[in-house]
């Protein structure tokens, strides 16, 4: 994550709406990916702001809801929604008392990872302006959380540009349990839109691309069926070591999954490299660095990551080893992103 400094002078964050020191309003910028402090225009109607200089824009129809989308609309007047917003589908129903916290808490997730995206050079486009390959968020739930659903088990998963996630993954208790439950060592929200994410992108960079068969090479035959390697995921558990060819258990089950995995894990590294830079921590590193020097500073990076969190009493903040065979997988990523 970059940093961003107010008006002011004060240091401001990613999801602020106003400004802690001077009260000023904020917005986050999609196209300049910043933070600006915003003016009221008085010649304007509402929800029109303006930067202080001769950049005029508009504010999320979101912004004043219980979401507090801080992003702003630039250009696109046929909208009222800023881009990320544009891109949910389905929400749950509000009339279920913990609904409009957890989606709440999806949408803020969803922003931190199409900052992601943006960061890595790469648009994004609603369902509603192309209808055949923009992105649809579908936010549902299931019996576990609302008993008069139809759904007992609602997965979270991708099919040609609609990612589904249940909404129950915005409940820390929920994913703490079916974390355990899962044997995994690692869950988060913010994980799962990257790895939604990645097979979006899997379908709109790969297979028509010259870079289809290094792909295969590394992670896979993908036309394996998966229906039948996601039942012997289930029955049978992961690959025997795993570890020595896959970032996740989970990657293990099929090469399309391993490729979602290593892409969301790319984005994981790739955010953390550009905050630890911004912050000076490793300021010889950024996101755009050759990838055998990412990779040397990224283990030592991970190293003092791990040594904080457990000094402040909580587990590996990175519980991760990444094999000669990750670290290829991973280098793939980086060249095709910054290629
Ligand atoms: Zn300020
Ligand atoms: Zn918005
Ligand atoms: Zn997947």
């Amino acid at each position: 994550m970059k940093r961003f400094i107010c008006q002011c002078g004060q240091e401001v964050f990613f999801q602020n709406t106003h400004c802690n020191a001077c009260g000023i309003e904020l917005g986050f910028s999609p196209s300049k990916q910043t933070v600006l402090a915003l003016f009221e225009n008085k010649n304007e109607p509402n929800w029109h702001r303006y930067d202080g200089l001769a950049n005029s824009y508009r504010i999320c129809q979101h912004r004043d809801h219980d979401i507090q989308c801080n992003w702003l609309i630039e250009g696109e007047p046929d909208h009222v929604q800023c881009i990320s917003c544009r891109t949910t589908r389905t929400i749950p129903a509000l009339d279920q008392p913990e609904n409009m916290r957890r989606w709440t808490v999806m949408e803020a997730n969803k922003r931190r990872m199409i900052f992601g995206l943006l960061d890595m050079g790469l648009s994004i486009t609603s369902y509603i302006e192309d209808k055949e390959h923009g992105l649809a968020f579908d936010f549902l739930e299931d019996q576990r959380t609302n008993a008069s659903m139809n759904e007992e088990h609602i997965l979270s998963g991708h099919a040609k540009g609609v990612i589904t996630i249940n909404v129950a993954e915005a409940d820390g208790s929920y994913r703490e349990a079916t974390r355990e439950a899962m044997n995994e060592s690692f869950r988060s929200l913010l994980g799962h839109f990257r790895h939604e994410i990645g097979h979006y992108y899997w379908e709109r960079l790969i297979p028509h691309s010259i870079d289809y068969l290094a792909f295969k090479q590394l992670f896979g035959d993908e036309t394996q069926d998966y229906g039948t390697a996601l039942d012997q995921y289930y029955l049978n558990g992961p690959t025997d070591n795993w570890q020595d060819n896959y970032i996740s258990a989970y990657a293990s089950m099929h090469p399309l999954e391993d490729w979602a995995e290593t892409w969301s894990h790319y984005m994981l590294m790739r955010e953390t490299i550009e905050t630890a830079f911004n912050y000076q921590i490793c300021p010889k590193l950024t996101p755009y660095s050759d990838f055998d020097i990412w990779m040397s500073e990224w283990m030592e990076l991970a190293v003092v990551l791990n040594a904080l969190s457990r000094s402040i009493g909580n587990a590996d903040a990175y519980p991760f080893i990444i094999s000669e065979t990750v670290n290829t997988k991973l280098k793939f990523i980086h060249h095709l992103v910054n290629g």
